[in-house]
């Protein structure tokens, strides 16, 4: 039987360093929703195609081969990973993954790949639409002001130009626009463990999803 592991939450709540670490554990492939979202906006953008522009966009996915290598998203066989968390996209993702076509294609993509492989996968809908039926589910949160933190820092070992408060700012209208849009917005799934990482360091919250796991892998 395939495992399949849903970690959903708001930007920041450390959905993706956590899933890596929970992966390596359990032997799973990472899939980073957040990042083939922000490969469809890089490309758009690119070729000028504003979310309106549905049609020209759900072309262009056609043409995307999109996969996971050392937890890095490829596109068409180049690793994007520091393109598409540049500043410039966290500022126009939300927008393209408000659009229902949009989502219905890469949803299919991520369902498809959880067919092939023992996944991981971190986002806002998986718990609620992607991985409705998986066992082990669980929601992180952390106060906007501890998540603009840790992506200021982030941002700033990069050495890319950024300031706390554009980025607190960038974090509070994400979390406004993907919890209140008509599609699949992001929600915890009644089923999901939430853990409230502010004040937690990483290993702790990886233990805890990792004692989640083992207790329902034994049961
Ligand atoms: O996880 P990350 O912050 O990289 O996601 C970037 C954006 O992609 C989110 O703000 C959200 O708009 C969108 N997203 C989504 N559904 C997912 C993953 C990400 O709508 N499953």
């Amino acid at each position: 039987m395939r495992i399949s592991v849903a970690i959903d939450g708001p930007a920041g709540a450390g959905k993706s360093t956590i899933a890596k670490l929970v992966a390596k554990k359990f032997n799973l492939m990472y899939i980073n929703t957040g990042a083939m979202y922000r490969s469809v906006a890089l490309v758009a953008d690119k070729n000028g195609l504003k979310p309106e522009n549905k049609s020209e966009i759900l072309k262009m996915i056609k043409t995307l081969e999109m996969h996971f290598e050392n937890d890095d998203l490829y596109l068409n066989g180049k690793n994007v990973q520091d393109e598409i968390t540049m500043p410039h996209i966290n500022s126009i993702v939300s927008s393209y993954a408000s659009i229902k076509e949009i989502r219905e294609e890469l949803v299919e993509l991520q369902r498809e790949m959880s067919k092939k492989f023992d996944v991981i996968m971190d986002g806002r809908d998986i718990g609620t639409v992607v991985l409705k039926d998986s066992k082990f589910k669980f929601f992180l949160t952390a106060t906007p002001e501890e998540r603009a933190e840790r992506r200021f820092k982030e941002l700033k070992a990069r050495n890319i130009e950024c300031s706390y408060n554009e980025i607190l700012k960038d974090i509070i209208r994400r979390d406004y626009e993907d919890s209140t849009r008509a599609i699949d917005p992001l929600k915890k799934a009644e089923d999901a463990v939430e853990i409230d990482t502010t004040g937690l360091d990483i290993n702790e919250v990886t233990d805890k999803i990792c004692d989640e796991i083992n207790l329902k892998l034994n049961k």
